[in-house]
């Protein structure tokens, strides 16, 4: 045997034969350290379920030899170390506190005490949200990395506590592009237009279903390029924006939703390196 076979058959030994467990769960996760309001990347490399703050995630495919799960940390959660069960493994993740600040902000009078002829307008349409995010789809609709909704910057406003004409009125779970009327703006990631319509606060709204409970909404938009539920393929055009509901001036709030916790987009978008 010459010195070269040698070396090939040291190296042709599979990976799995070393003696280690072959399918023992590695899990890692982005981003380093988590933190309260952030969307999280878990991969691993065997597929199957977990859970994860009560909730069951399911680990598929992700494009390479691995298999990936979307999950998030709400803005409600208190930091700590919460344990991801993984076969019979279990995994402590310590997830980070994070300060949001505060702003004050001044809009119509109309948006912070509706007149009461508008509030069955308002129930309904938080009924139709409600049903939106119920109805979706357990397969994956997502692949690869969510991508931006705008060419144009944004101010990293998620999670920030609103005031609204002195009245502390909510937290802002969204990021606020800077984008002039007419900007066209596009789909995060696949799946189906699962909500397209005109809404009091959120003004023309379009939702994205991306499976497995995970939505991207678009806000305040002036024109719908996209029918509701038709299928939708990243960076597709689905929208332009404006400056309709509650708002101070044209731009296009972007928001993420994980099983009705809303999470950093800004994050999200960086998971994947
Ligand atoms: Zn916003």
């Amino acid at each position: 045997m010459t010195r070269r076979q040698a070396l090939l058959l040291t190296f042709a030994v599979p990976a799995t034969a070393k003696g280690a467990a072959p399918d023992r769960p590695v899990v890692e996760w982005t981003p380093l350290p988590l933190f309260v309001g952030a969307p999280v990347l878990f991969r691993t490399n065997v597929s199957g379920s977990a859970t994860w703050l009560d909730q069951k995630i399911e680990f598929r495919p992700d494009g390479g030899d691995g298999f990936s799960a979307l999950a998030g940390v709400g803005l409600d959660r208190a930091p700590g170390t919460y344990p991801l069960v993984l076969q019979d493994q279990t995994v402590e993740v310590a997830v980070k506190a994070r300060a949001y600040p505060s702003s004050t902000i001044r809009v119509p009078p109309k948006f912070v005490k509706p007149p009461k002829e508008v509030q069955a307008r308002i129930d309904e349409e938080i009924a139709m949200k409600r049903t939106v995010f119920h109805s979706s789809p357990a397969e994956r609709l997502w692949h690869g990395p969510f991508t931006a909704p705008a060419k144009t910057r944004y101010t990293s406003s998620f999670g920030v506590r609103r005031m609204y004409n002195g009245v502390t009125q909510s937290t802002h779970q969204g990021l606020d592009y800077s984008a002039a009327a007419g900007t066209e703006i596009r789909a995060a990631n696949s799946g189906r237009a699962a909500l397209v319509h005109e809404m009091y606060f959120e003004g023309g709204l379009v939702v994205i279903d991306h499976g497995e409970s995970i939505f991207t909404l678009y806000m305040h938009l002036s024109e719908f390029l996209v029918k509701e539920g038709a299928a939708i393929e990243k960076g597709q055009r689905i929208a332009k924006s404006g400056s309709s509901g509650r708002v101070t001036g044209p731009h296009l709030h972007f928001a993420v939703q994980w099983r009705g916790s809303y999470l950093e987009p800004a994050t999200l978008l960086r998971l994947w390196g």
